[in-house]
């Protein structure tokens, strides 16, 4: 068994999950420990005792042991690739990417570490000094999904260690091996026991002890819109302090003076790589008239010529899915677009490949109405819809109309669009002739409406949930 690590010490568990690789049902990675609530309570009391020594540490402690942090993943990069295609199913490329992601993310916060500022401003009064500070917000805990499972918990916990948090992270269910392997890499970089723990095991045990707890000042939670509310809920209630990042249903808008093959290939990208995985993913197509049959046929045949496969054989482009939950979620949704008379241009069916894993072919909706659950709801998974627009002002109606706002893109040529697309887009990210899916690491990431909640993760604004302001005057004489 695989064990977690708690207050600084790797300890097994009486209760333990499999780690199953999707693309091959009969490969079982490795047993990996469930914690119990006792584990939960052992790791917040070595996060506490842990904390003053850890926030008034030179800062040069602990960017030296971001930094190593980073060095370290990126020497196991090809290592990690292989484990994260092999438990969550993404392309070896597509792994690798990651794993270079998460050590690139840890190497931003050890020089953000040491790029920790302050003001000192006038005050109103004579001989009184303004300065604004800020610190360490206590301990933070980090819950993550299993669909980056390297690349969330680094962007949680290595701000979360730059400004001198303490950090618990309760990872997915389904892919407990990079977490484990990003704990070992924090140990050997040198993090002091008790300011990193891992706690594998079930959401609704270990994720709830977290937010229920008062010995978590700050929670991140990245995951599906229900969970998120509760522990919103959970964590608010008793005066904590929270970030969420949730769903979308991100629209790409592709006008009639796009580039047709960029536009293809942006929905492609972002519908179906990663296997539709992706918060970002663009699920739904919005064309106007005069390139819309045009669109839909061409990206129909690039739809139909994906190699749907292993996710660790070099000739794959789309992995499976990542759970047998995922794969009856796509089927659902497939009768029910079914039945909401939507057409079915490809897809819709799961695939029989030499070996049992969780394969489905990606798929396309035609002729679908806003008001279809299909346009609504988040699937998860290579699903896209194609909505038809009268013009560009109906397509950016139709764009908005959603409950979500994390990414949204547009294909156009038009500078007019484009600028007027950034202004008005109900959307946390915009991308002109981009995917909606596919961010840089040093810029802010997050949504708008139902997708978010608190400040922006990543980039320099990371800081304004890892850490709390202080005031401070002095009276100078
Ligand atoms: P998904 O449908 O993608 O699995 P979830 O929101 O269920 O999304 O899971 C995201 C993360 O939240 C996972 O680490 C999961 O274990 C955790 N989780 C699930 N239920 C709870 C809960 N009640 N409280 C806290 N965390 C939870």
């Amino acid at each position: 068994m695989k064990p977690n690590l708690i207050a600084g010490e790797w300890r097994d568990s009486t209760q333990a999950t499999a780690n199953i690789n999707p693309s091959d049902l009969s490969d079982i990675i490795g047993e990996y420990a469930a914690a119990g609530p006792q584990e939960v309570k052992d790791a917040i009391a070595g996060a506490r005792s842990a904390f003053p020594a850890w926030s008034t540490a030179s800062p040069q402690v602990r960017s030296d042991i971001l930094d190593a942090a980073g060095q370290l993943i990126l020497a196991r990069k090809a290592e990690l690739g292989d484990l994260l295609a092999r438990e969550e199913g993404k392309t070896l490329p597509e792994a690798t990417g990651e794993v270079v992601r998460a050590a690139q993310i840890f190497k931003f916060f050890a020089g953000e570490a040491l790029r920790q500022t302050g003001d000192v401003v006038d005050s109103v009064r004579p001989g009184v000094k303004v300065e604004v500070t800020r610190e360490a917000v206590g301990v933070v805990a980090a819950i993550t999904p299993w669909n980056f499972p390297i690349a969330i918990p680094a962007w949680k916990i290595a701000p979360a260690l730059a400004f001198g948090n303490c950090a618990i992270l309760k990872p997915a269910e389904l892919t407990p091996g990079c977490a484990h392997a990003l704990a070992e890499i924090l140990v050997e970089a040198g993090v002091p026991d008790g300011v990193f723990s891992l706690v594998m095991g079930p959401g609704r045990v270990v994720g709830q002890a977290l937010a229920d707890s008062d010995g978590i000042d700050a929670m991140s939670f990245t995951g599906s819109v229900p969970t998120g509310a509760q522990v919103r809920d959970t964590v608010t209630a008793r005066g904590g302090r929270v970030q969420l990042e949730m769903g979308g249903k991100n629209p790409l808008i592709i006008l009639d003076d796009a580039d047709l093959d960029l536009a293809v290939n942006c929905a492609v990208q972002g519908a179906f790589y990663s296997t539709g995985q992706r918060c970002t993913a663009s699920s739904r197509l919005i064309v106007t008239p005069g390139i819309a049959d045009r669109f839909v046929t061409a990206l129909a045949d690039a739809t139909r010529a994906l190699r749907v496969g292993d996710a660790r054989q070099a000739d794959t482009q789309i992995g499976p899915l990542a759970s047998g939950e995922q794969m009856a979620k796509q089927i659902e949704y497939t009768t029910i677009g079914r039945d909401e008379g939507a057409r079915l241009v490809c897809g819709g069916e799961a695939l029989r490949l030499d070996r049992d894993g969780y394969y489905f072919a990606p798929t396309l909706f035609d002729d679908t109405a806003p008001a279809m659950r299909i346009n609504r709801e988040e699937v998860f998974g290579p699903f896209a819809t194609i909505q038809r627009a009268d013009d560009y002002d109906h397509a950016l109606a139709l764009a908005n109309d959603t409950e979500f706002g994390l990414s949204a893109g547009i294909c156009t040529g038009s500078l007019k669009h484009a600028e007027h697309f950034k202004r008005h887009i109900q959307a946390g990210m915009s991308m002109v002739n981009l995917p909606t899916a596919g961010v840089d690491y040093h810029v802010p990431f997050g949504g708008r409406k139902a997708s978010s909640h608190g400040p922006r993760e990543q980039g320099r604004l990371a800081r304004d949930f890892y850490t709390v302001v202080k005031t401070n005057y002095q009276f100078a004489g």
